[in-house]
């Protein structure tokens, strides 16, 4: 019960605190704080960039998912994966929640490091590594790391002979939005032939992984992966590698989490017993709703409306778009949802108490650079007529945005994350 929360931190110096001492939601506060930043700006006066786009990041939102993980997962090691968004604060939280990291490259490694954790806290969950970035993870002592294929055992013989390794299993993961193994997994067929070379490399293989797919639909996916990863467990012991942990990747998110969570647990238990260690990769379950991204409009189109041309309709556009923030609309198939956070309207409507009670206008969403792809939002209808200098915002942008955005035209792709923290948990965690 969030309102029964009467502790909440804000960490940043937009004079919020008077915020805090009402008893707020988790979500009013998030509200709260964008429109007292978003009201900050005065378009027609400030500073290039100081009407850029915006995040208000709630960690106390990655907290309340962590206890759901350990209150449904609580035999499972979440291994966060940094790709999916790492922002420094998330990752610092992380670290202190006691997880590890999921690390893809030297860079991902090094943020990781940076939070203080012993190597031993990462995976390098990549199955085709940078040689360069093999000798690195050697240097700072990252030994655990996916295969899954023999031209990678050869490179790790001769890069990281000390590795160990976890053989990548291939998935069936048709029902996912981010198809991954069609690029990674090695298939059953190959599974003991991988496993055969790598003996007699003399390479030490500890444990086997899977992914079911990024915001994977079908949650006998994780079935069948730990039915075939439990087959491989088996032909490993008879080829004499000694097997101690299982990897059961990403793929969970907010809405179906209990459901996966059930069959995986109820997998896990009727083929691993508790002597197997289980580690996971989740990376969208943890940040994607603990983002909201505020935008400004900064100009407006007035067209016919396609559907009915005696109507008006209007092209917004804005300072972010999918060459930035919005990149989760072409590489994560999201669909990110516009609302009114500062209007205009909202004003010239003598004795409207609220946006509710004007008239829906339709509108088409876009993003600031010269490109045609870059649409947020093809049709939408939002109360009262919006204007150049208004503010949007997106819930639910945590995941796979920041981290792709480019810097396409010569906009930011580092926008201002203002931290905020609605339990007291994490607050305390992060010293907030
Ligand atoms: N682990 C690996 C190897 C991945 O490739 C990914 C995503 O692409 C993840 C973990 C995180 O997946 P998710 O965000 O669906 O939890």
């Amino acid at each position: 019960d969030l309102n029964s929360r009467d502790h909440l931190t804000v960490v940043n110096n937009h004079g919020v605190d008077d915020l805090l001492q009402s008893r707020l939601t988790a979500k009013d506060l998030v509200m709260s704080v964008l429109k007292k930043r978003a009201a900050e700006v005065d378009v027609d006066r400030c500073e290039p960039g100081e009407e850029d786009a915006f995040y208000v990041a709630d960690l106390g939102e990655v907290y309340r998912q962590h206890m759901r993980w350990k209150m449904n997962l609580g035999r499972v090691k979440p291994f966060y994966a940094v790709k999916c968004n790492p922002d420094p604060e998330v990752l610092r939280l992380m670290a202190q929640l006691g997880n590890g990291f999921d690390c893809a490259s030297k860079s991902e490694i090094d943020l990781a490091l940076q939070t203080g954790i012993d190597p031993s806290r990462i995976i390098y969950a990549q199955p085709c590594k940078t040689k360069s970035y093999l000798r690195y993870a050697q240097k700072v002592g990252v030994k655990q790391m996916t295969f899954d294929n023999a031209d990678e055992l050869y490179k790790i013989k001769a890069t990281f002979p000390d590795a160990e390794l976890y053989l990548r299993i291939l998935t069936d993961d048709s029902t996912s939005l981010c198809r991954l193994s069609m690029k990674f997994g090695a298939s059953m067929d190959v599974a003991s032939q991988l496993l055969e070379l790598a003996h007699h490399l003399e390479l030490k293989v500890v444990g086997v992984s899977f992914h079911v797919g990024s915001g994977a639909e079908d949650p006998r996916a994780f079935l069948k992966a730990v039915q075939d990863a439990r087959v491989v467990f088996d032909q490993a012991a008879e080829i004499g590698h000694e097997l101690h942990t299982l990897d059961v990747g990403g793929g969970f998110c907010q809405e179906t989490f209990e459901q996966f969570s059930g069959y995986l647990s109820d997998a896990l238990e009727t083929y691993f017993p508790p002597s197997v260690r289980i580690i996971a990769e989740p990376g969208r379950y943890y940040v994607a709703s603990a983002f909201t991204l505020a935008a400004n409009i900064i100009a407006r189109r007035d067209v016919p409306d396609p559907l009915d041309p005696s109507r008006d309709a209007y092209m917004l556009y804005l300072n972010d778009g999918v060459y930035g923030n919005f990149s989760n609309i072409i590489f994560d198939h999201q669909h990110p949802v516009a609302k009114v956070l500062l209007s205009s309207a909202d004003d010239s409507q003598p004795g409207t108490p609220s946006s509710a009670a004007l008239e829906n206008i339709s509108y088409s969403i876009w993003g600031p650079t010269c490109d045609g792809i870059d649409v947020i939002t093809e049709r939408i209808d939002l109360p009262g007529l919006l204007n150049t200098g208004d503010w949007l915002y997106f819930e639910d942008m945590g995941a796979y945005t920041k981290c792709s955005a480019t810097r396409f035209n010569g906009f930011s792709d580092n926008h201002e994350v203002i931290y905020i923290s609605s339990e007291t948990g994490a607050s305390a965690l992060l010293n907030y």
